[in-house]
């Protein structure tokens, strides 16, 4: 058993049969039967499991989306890694003042001697100018 859509209807069914290729109901039309509540039953379920798989469909678009952009976000991730690394190299051109007012301004003194003030500021001095 598996679910078919109807070539009338366009709503999806479980086919009995591989030929079937309209849904009971529709059959019944077709051949001028009355409908019986059961049948009305399976239309309306036929069109909430329509719904419903539309909604997986979009579902998931919508995964595929998020991967794209999640892989997009470890690319970044990676670039922006691998570009503090290279930022070290432009900052030789900063000006001899404004580069002794950012090593006075990250001085791990004034940042409780946080790992990061000291990693800056090492970084920093090792781009003075030697004299
Ligand atoms: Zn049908």
């Amino acid at each position: 058993m598996s679910l078919t859509m109807c070539s009338n209807c366009n709503l999806p069914f479980s086919s009995r049969f591989r030929n079937d290729n309209v849904c009971l109901p529709c059959f019944k039309r077709s051949r001028g039967y009355d409908l019986t509540k059961a049948d009305e039953a399976h239309e309306r379920l036929a069109e909430e499991a329509k719904d419903l798989m539309e909604q997986v469909s979009t579902f998931k678009a919508r995964v595929a989306e998020l991967e794209t952009l999640k892989k997009r976000v470890v690319e970044l991730e990676s670039q922006v890694k691998s570009s503090t690394q290279t930022t070290t190299v432009s900052l030789t051109s900063v000006p001899e003042t404004f580069l002794k007012t950012l090593i006075m301004l990250c001085h791990p003194d004034k940042h409780g001697n946080s790992e990061k003030a000291l990693e800056a500021t090492k970084t920093l001095l090792a781009l003075r100018k030697p004299r």
